[in-house]
């Protein structure tokens, strides 16, 4: 009993995570194949998708001045308007544009 009990939850997590990486993916416009890896893999695929999908999606600023890195616009705008810094975005190496 406390065996199924625990199998129903393990399967019940391991789809929400499914789901998760399935939506965010689909907003992305990433491949679907995180989804099918997720449902394999569980737990494992979800912190590579995670990994990947953080290096490659956002682009990067950095700022001229003090050279701090940020990943998002809104970040890079908090800093210019608190330290009156100037924050350039980094061109993506060819690579990464190459690998789309
Ligand atoms: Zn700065």
């Amino acid at each position: 009993m406390d065996m199924l009990l625990i199998t129903g939850i393990v399967i019940g997590w391991w789809l929400i995570l499914v789901v998760a990486v399935g939506t965010d993916a689909e907003k992305r416009g990433k491949t679907q194949w995180w989804t099918f890896a997720t449902l394999l893999f569980g737990l494992f695929a979800v912190i590579l998708y995670l990994i990947y999908r953080d290096n490659v999606e956002y682009d990067t600023y950095r700022c001229d001045n003090c050279k701090s890195i940020y990943y998002s616009a809104k970040g890079a705008d908090r800093h210019e308007k608190i330290s009156g810094h100037v924050v350039k975005i980094v061109p993506k190496p060819e690579s990464e544009i190459h690998g789309k």
